[in-house]
């Protein structure tokens, strides 16, 4: 932890006060908010970020696994400062265009033409760009001349979002239960997780495993009632999950089989995170419609994108036609703000390969971590893949029952590594590590050398 670069002024005195007091944070209950308020954090700089008291860390969080080329980075706030000397906002609807967004769109399908991606519709938020996914795939059924293909089928673990249709899909009860009824005819099976799966420890046979489920469950309901399956390439808020290296090959063919859609949800992957600039393209798979939010615009403005390809934009290349109408999109679409903030920030990706650094400095990371569950009687697994990384917290090592995450362990190891200078953030019984794409291999270390010392004093205090 360095000191302070934060000057303190009267107005710190209202935030404090204020603070958890009216407003309403994700993911956890009021209650909780305002008995602990959250960290007020005023200053971001690269792979850092400084809170009120003045005490600055390395963002192993990377905000909120977005902030991917760095916070404070004078390109982005240049080309979003130079739009807004222009115009900040105007529709896309029918009629009208601002030019960021026509520069973006044409970046983007260069960026995705080994994918053969034909067109994008942005909107604002990740969720955003699930919603529109899964609307458009049912659209292209009905423009095809199936309307019954309105089902979708998803991994338990996965993680889509919290719009009516990204919750149907998630695979978390957590996100679910309580905001039922959802969507009928969406069908979770099981992720293809070496670490906790009742089928084998082989990575291989485990994703044949969930294939053949795939293929039974497609089987059952009858492929004509399915629309498209959704996936994360590695799957993120469910825990760091990396499947074996034949699972996204297998479940290309197996779609194929039946014709049904995929969509690669890359809200997180997307532009590097994973080692490769997408995370299907990692694995070696063209979906056919993609996902992005978040490192899109690195976080600096919000913004989604939903890019889908030739054979899904096929159906609407037939003619004109009212079903063919989009009756979808937003306000914020084609946002002149976002796009400029995301063609700025697609440059420095570009320019400065981040996926190439992700992928060294990922390893980097898992290197020095990998030791851990060798002697920490909390840790059981370290995985990940690029710099999306995860401690899996487990109440028993040899039945790998996860912590409870009730009992504050892993808030306990954040707040250790916080004391050491490192923000990570515990998501239920995983310490999930996912810092700026721009990381030094000095701030890679700070972070594994954080860690083992607040795993140490768990050790000593639990
Ligand atoms: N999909 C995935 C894979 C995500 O991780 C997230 C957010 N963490 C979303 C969708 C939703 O994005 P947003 O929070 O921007 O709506």
């Amino acid at each position: 932890m360095t000191t302070t670069q934060h000057t303190p002024t009267p107005r710190d005195n209202f935030l404090r006060e204020n603070n958890g007091r009216h407003q309403i944070h994700p993911m956890t209950h009021p209650l909780i908010i305002e008995n602990r308020p959250p960290r007020i954090i005023v200053k971001g700089e690269g792979s850092y970020v400084t809170d009120i008291d003045g005490k600055t860390y390395v963002d192993g969080v990377g905000g909120l696994w977005n902030v991917n080329v760095g916070h404070n980075r004078p390109e982005v706030k240049a080309a979003i400062t130079a739009q807004m000397e222009e115009i900040s906002y105007y529709s896309s609807f029918a009629g009208t265009v601002t030019p960021p967004s026509i520069e973006l769109s044409a970046k983007i399908m260069e960026m995705t033409a080994d994918e053969d991606m034909a067109r994008v519709l942005f909107s604002a938020n990740g969720s955003d760009a699930v919603e529109t996914a899964l609307k458009l795939s049912r659209q292209y059924w009905k423009l095809e001349g199936e309307p019954e293909r309105t089902g979708f089928i998803s991994l338990k673990q996965g993680y889509h979002g919290i719009q009516f249709g990204g919750t149907s899909v998630n695979g978390s009860t957590l996100y679910r239960s309580a905001y039922g009824p959802l969507l009928p005819g969406c069908y979770q099976v099981d992720s293809p997780w070496t670490y906790r799966n009742p089928y084998s420890e082989d990575p291989e046979e485990l994703a044949e495993a969930v294939i053949t489920q795939i293929d039974r469950l497609i089987q059952h309901q009858g492929a004509h009632t399915i629309a498209a399956f959704i996936a994360e390439p590695v799957q993120g808020a469910g825990g760091i999950i990396v499947p074996p290296a034949s699972f996204w090959p297998r479940l290309r063919q197996v779609l194929d089989k039946y014709g049904i859609l995929l969509i690669s949800d890359e809200v997180v992957t997307g532009f590097g995170r994973t080692g490769a600039m997408f995370g299907a393209r990692g694995w070696g798979v063209k979906p056919d419609i993609m996902c992005f939010a978040k490192g899109i615009t690195a976080g600096y403005i919000p913004l989604g994108a939903t890019v889908i390809n030739e054979r899904v934009f096929a159906a609407w290349q037939k003619g004109i036609d009212p079903t063919g109408f989009i009756m979808h999109g937003y306000t914020a679409t084609g946002h002149a703000l976002g796009c400029a903030a995301a063609n700025a920030t697609l440059k420095i990706v570009e320019d400065e390969d981040l996926p190439g650094n992700a992928g060294r400095m990922g390893q980097r990371l898992m290197e020095g971590l990998k030791d851990i569950p060798n002697w920490s009687s909390l840790v059981g697994e370290v995985r990940g893949k690029g710099l999306m990384v995860g401690l899996d917290l487990v109440a028993d090592k040899d039945t790998r029952e996860p912590i409870d995450p009730g009992k504050g362990q892993g808030e306990m190891v954040a707040t250790f590594a916080r004391d050491e200078g490192v923000i990570v953030r515990p998501a239920g019984p995983v310490i999930i590590i996912s810092p700026p794409l721009t990381l030094s291999e000095k701030e890679t270390d700070k972070i594994v050398d954080a860690l083992i010392k607040a795993l140490r004093r768990y050790e000593e205090e639990k």
